[in-house]
């Protein structure tokens, strides 16, 4: 039957482990010693057959990590990169797994085949420790096998283990990249990118390895940068400003922030997979955590964080965001009065302005928002968040990280959709980004306000929180649905990282606030400018004046005369021309188009108008209504006069059409700029999926809200 099958399998471990009496078992005679070529560390390579397969196995020097600072460590590492073993047994000193592990997960990192060898089991017994065996090799994805190498044990397993890896019928097998939080993980996918498209670099040494190693300051992979290639150059400077900024960022250099990262990955695969005896002496870390993912009392403790910050963002907020609207009213009544009366006054004031203004004003409340969601992260709570929902999580048919972006999606969809990036499979991925904009985020708030308030009184309160929790409980159902349907496949089994606990630095929580803020005003600067542009422009033109010359003629003569008597009967005449002007206008012939669709809904075309330049950003919504129900933009000292409006029974609207309204404004597409983050992260396709299921969503529930309410007699 041929020739014989050949192996090559390199025993690598910390010293001490038992490398030497596993590998005495395995080769019992066959054995060569000698050095490692130019180094005085002992070469040992044995033989044996197994199965039909020719087995060469060789005895790394013991190392407890793959840096190039010892000699054993650089004999072991460019054995592993140059020879490629065809699998790798790590043996593991099952006593000591939180500290045996950091190698494993290098090895993994290395993109290497693994068997983890429980080594030691005896000992591990006798402490009165448990492992699940199973779980552990799920999340690490990779077999375990307990030995005990002394006597033997267990090597027969050991062996089929790593011909199941071979011949590639192990089901666990799956490459699993640790996250190493935002700082670190943005720049090694920018480094991995780099490295693929410059393949020359690496050699064909794995691209993220070789990014992780460059951060970590590898003297090794450093050198493969010399030789001033542009690419390479590009690479350095790269790798140069990543340094500089998590060192900002977190306090200490990268190196220490990798290594913590391979601690805490490992510090969460144990806490599954492990249970030990109660021995050891509980760190600060570990007490804290007692309280923080006790089953108990996590949770509460959970929701009083996030209700605190809620509470922030909106108490706190609403200094600020009177400032700005101050500003602003103040800016755009100066601009009136100094600017000659013509349409590019109306455009500078009403458009930009007023379209602008009332989106900024929520800046604050977002910063603080994020600010509070930094400060979680960067102390590490938010981990032990994620651990904690992990559970809740499943019912969705994700995980507890999924977890983390659904949190961010109460305040921006965009940042939240981008923070689906650490998931670790692209399911996850996908299906998270899909369920996020069904979250609340802070831009449709304005909208609840304005339609709460004007319609719902002292229960606008609670009218809210029922809108906020029907976000939730679509993002559930949905999950459940698309979980069971699209994404079959089940959720990938993960490690939670748990790193330690730490205070953190100022610097640290302003630039991680800073970088998300900077995308809400991006938005502003860009999208929301043109859209306020536009919308200002659809609604001025085109422009029939025949169609006002008699009201307009009215209005003169009336205001000609001085009459205090008359002065109601010209603010009628006022509101008259303009909404005849925007019902004759691009924007008014819109809303004429869809009202068919949303008159199911109990929706005005005035509303369906909204809903179109919602599609924008969701504070659109409230400006084009204030255009529409024509009581200028919507800044604090109008919204009253706004919510007059639409109370009023001359606009049409009913408390439960605004209430289906309020719906229809959560389920669907939270902005353009959410739209093009879901196609960045998910692509094309499901970009389309998103904004159509969305819709069709909305959709159906406005129409079940609105049209069992009507048979319920509610109005
Ligand atoms: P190496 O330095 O990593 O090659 O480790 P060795 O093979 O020299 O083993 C170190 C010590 O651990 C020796 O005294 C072995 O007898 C002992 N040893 C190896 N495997 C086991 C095991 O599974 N259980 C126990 N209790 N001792 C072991
Ligand atoms: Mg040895």
């Amino acid at each position: 039957m041929g020739a014989p099958k050949t192996l090559k399998i390199a025993l690598a471990g910390n010293p001490n482990s038992g490398k030497t009496s596993i590998f005495n078992s395995m080769t019992g005679a066959r054995q060569q010693v000698g050095n490692w070529p130019g180094v005085t560390v002992e070469k040992k390579t044995g033989f044996l057959t197994h199965r039909g397969y020719q087995i060469e196995v060789v005895d790394l020097p013991g190392t407890y990590s793959l840096t190039a600072y010892s000699v054993e460590e650089r004999v072991a590492r460019a054995y592993l990169l140059e020879e490629k073993p065809d699998v790798v047994i790590h043996v593991v000193d099952s006593g000591n797994l939180a500290r045996n592990l950091y190698l494993t997960v290098q090895l993994l990192e290395l993109g290497v085949d693994v068997v983890v060898d429980l080594n030691m089991w005896d000992e591990l017994l006798a402490s009165g420790a448990e492992v699940d065996q199973e779980r552990l090799a799920t999340l690490l994805g990779a077999p375990v096998v307990p030995t005990i190498g002394h006597r033997g044990e267990g090597i027969d397993e050991l062996l089929e283990a790593a011909l199941k890896l071979v011949e590639d019928r192990e089901t666990r097998h799956r490459h699993v990249p640790i996250s190493y939080g935002s700082h670190v993980d943005d720049v090694l996918t920018e480094l991995t990118g780099l490295l693929e498209e410059n393949r020359e670099i690496g050699g064909d040494y794995p691209p993220r390895w070789v990014a992780i190693k460059l951060l970590e300051g590898d003297l090794e992979m450093v050198k493969l940068l010399e030789g001033g290639s542009p690419a390479a150059d590009r690479i350095r400077e790269v790798v140069a400003r990543a340094d500089k900024h998590i060192e900002l960022a977190t306090g200490s250099d990268p190196e220490k922030v990798i290594s913590e990262g391979r601690y805490g990955y490992i510090e969460g695969a144990l806490r599954v997979a492990v249970t030990e005896e109660e021995t050891d002496r509980m760190e600060l870390s570990r007490r804290l955590d007692s309280v923080f993912t006790n089953r108990f009392l996590g949770y509460p403790i959970f929701l009083a964080f996030v209700w605190l910050l809620f509470q922030m963002t909106f108490r706190v907020g609403s200094y600020p965001m009177g400032w700005i609207d101050s500003f602003v009213g103040w800016l755009s009544t100066t601009l009136a009065a100094t600017l000659p009366d013509s349409l590019m006054s109306s455009l500078i004031v009403d458009g930009v302005v007023g379209g602008v203004g009332s989106v900024i004003i929520f800046l604050p409340n977002i910063m603080i928002l994020f600010l509070g969601i930094a400060f979680l992260e960067d102390t590490g709570y938010m981990a032990r968040a994620a651990f904690l929902m992990d559970r809740v999580m499943h019912a969705l048919g994700l995980h507890g990280k999924s977890f983390i972006p659904l949190l961010m999606g109460f305040g921006c969809s965009v940042p939240a959709i981008m923070a689906t990036r650490t998931l670790e499979s692209r399911r996850d991925r996908t299906l998270t980004a899909l369920l996020v904009p069904l979250i609340s985020c802070s831009a449709r708030l304005p909208v609840y306000l304005l339609i709460g308030g004007a319609f719902f009184a002292e229960r606008a309160g609670t009218v809210v929180f029922v809108i906020y929790l029907l976000g939730i409980v679509a993002a559930i159902l949905v999950g459940r649905l698309l979980s069971r349907t699209l994404f079959r496949s089940a959720a990938a089994p993960f490690v939670m990282e748990l790193p330690p606990y730490r205070l953190p630095t100022g610097k640290g929580l302003a630039i991680h606030t800073w970088e998300r803020s900077k995308i809400y005003l991006k938005k502003m600067g860009g999208v929301i400018l043109v859209a306020s542009v536009i919308l200002w422009f659809l609604g001025a033109f085109p422009q029939n004046p025949a169609l006002t010359a008699a009201y307009e003629a009215e209005r003169d003569a009336l205001a000609r005369t001085g009459a205090a008597t008359s002065a109601a009967r010209i603010e009628e005449l006022e509101s008259q021309i303009a909404a005849t002007k925007i019902e004759n206008s691009y924007i008014g012939r819109a809303g004429k188009f869809v009202e068919p669709a949303i008159e199911p809904l109990g929706l005005t075309w005035k509303m369906g108008v909204s809903l179109i330049t919602g599609f924008i950003a969701k504070e659109v919504v409230v400006s084009t209504l204030g255009v529409l129900y024509r009581t200028g933009a919507a800044e604090g000292e109008s919204r009253s006069t706004l919510q007059d409006a639409l109370r009023d029974p001359a606009s049409g609207i009913s408390p439960l059409a605004a209430f289906a309204f309020m719906v229809f404004v959560l389920l669907y597409t939270p902005c353009i700029v959410a739209v093009i983050a879901v196609k960045r992260e998910a692509g094309t396709g499901w970009m389309w999926f998103s904004v159509g299921y969305q819709l069709a969503l909305a959709w159906i529930v406005s129409f079940g809200v609105y049209q069992i309410g009507t048979l319920m007699g509610l109005t």
